[in-house]
């Protein structure tokens, strides 16, 4: 089974919940906004959808990842 963010507050790395797309995998980041505690990178998959994941900067992994908030 492929993990998703039901039920996990978004606090999961997941594939595409649309097309399956490996988020390890980043087709395009559209941007990217430093913060005092990580980086906040906005990405759009291959077929298109928008996700916004958070990376801090002493995990050195992605540890959130979801639709745009805001
Ligand atoms: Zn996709």
């Amino acid at each position: 089974m492929t993990p998703t963010s039901d039920g996990n507050d978004g606090i999961q790395v997941s594939d595409c919940p649309r097309c399956g797309w490996p988020e390890s995998d980043t087709y395009e980041v559209m941007s990217r906004h430093l913060t005092s505690e990580g980086v906040v990178s906005y990405t759009r998959c291959a077929c298109g959808e928008v996700q916004v994941r958070f990376q801090p900067y002493d995990a050195g992994r992605v540890v959130t990842t979801g639709p745009p908030a805001r």
